[in-house]
């Protein structure tokens, strides 16, 4: 017998436009006061794609926020030194407000030494080691955009972390290591799991609030959650499925993420919003 839904939906596209709309307003007011527009430079190595596609969705989100972005295409050969001394001139142009270095850049180079190139007062994307080092200090800087996207969604269903057991299934840099460091901030109980963790569904079924960062499809289901925990799935997988089997996490969940429309709207969402801060307080308009 297939169960009801009870879960509501944490609707990611519904937050992002408002989140959207209030850069877009931002941004209107940043051009009035200083007669300058933010601008967003991201840069693509190689022709990935799947990276050409979320570079285009970025500088299209961009166009419509009145956000100008400046795009930077190098060929699949350029070297370590080439792409570090390309984004630093990016870090010391004063016209350039944010800086996207799309993720993967090619096997051959030292992308850590990329990401750290980029100005932390320009790392709108949060990659640098400086930005992950503030937010783990609970110091002013940039976040992780899908992280920060997470939390947002958080605060807009009125989930409070301050006591709740949150569980983050991965740990990559990007975004479960993140997720896990800013609802630490927010007073949670977190514990993280990984490949290496012996008894993943003891943990699982242990969450308040759980933050799935696999990769993997369907990766948990309704079976191994808490009655009543908020789910949120970061997961992205082929045919536009999550890390969670939506249709039965939505029958033991009190609130879900929908995979697409949840988490991924929020990303580009927070890019947007953390470009538009960055221009403000480098154009003395931040209050
Ligand atoms: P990743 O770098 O591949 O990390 C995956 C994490 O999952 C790792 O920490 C890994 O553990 C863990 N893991 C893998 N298999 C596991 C298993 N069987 N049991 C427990 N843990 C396991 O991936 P990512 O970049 O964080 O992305 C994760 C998912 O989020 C993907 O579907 C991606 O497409 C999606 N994503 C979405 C957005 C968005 O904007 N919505 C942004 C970024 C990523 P180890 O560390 O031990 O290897």
């Amino acid at each position: 017998m297939t169960q009801t839904p009870t879960a509501r939906l944490m609707d990611g596209t519904a937050l992002a436009r408002r989140i959207t709309e209030e850069s877009a307003e931002a941004a209107a007011e940043i051009r009035r006061r200083t007669g300058t527009a933010p601008c967003l430079a991201t840069v693509l190595v190689g022709e990935d794609p799947a990276s050409v596609t979320y570079v285009r969705m970025k500088r299209a989100r961009c166009r419509k926020a009145g956000i100008e972005s400046r795009q930077v295409a190098l060929p699949a050969s350029v070297t370590t030194a080439e792409l570090v001394e390309t984004v630093t001139a990016l870090s010391q142009d004063p016209s350039v407000h944010g800086i996207l270095l799309q993720h993967p850049v090619g096997p051959h180079i030292d992308e850590r030494a990329a990401f750290e190139a980029i100005a932390p007062e320009k790392d709108v994307d949060g990659v640098t080691t400086h930005s992950f080092a503030a937010m783990s200090f609970g110091l002013p800087g940039f976040v992780s955009c899908t992280p920060g996207g997470i939390m947002r969604l958080l605060d807009a269903y009125g989930v409070e972390p301050a006591g709740k057991r949150a569980v983050v299934v991965g740990r990559s840099a990007i975004l479960g290591k993140p997720a896990g460091m800013l609802l630490l901030a927010r007073d949670a109980t977190v514990t993280y799991c990984h490949s290496r963790t012996a008894d993943l569904a003891a943990a699982v079924r242990e969450a308040d609030i759980l933050i799935a960062a696999v990769g993997r499809p369907r990766f948990l289901t309704g079976d191994d959650l808490k009655p009543g925990a908020v789910v949120i799935d970061a997961g992205y997988n082929e045919g536009n499925v999550g890390d969670v089997d939506f249709a039965s996490a939505a029958t033991r969940a009190s609130l879900i993420t929908p995979v697409p429309g949840g988490v991924g709207p929020m990303t580009i969402a927070v890019l947007l919003a953390q470009t538009v801060e960055a221009a403000g307080r480098q154009l003395g308009t931040a209050a």
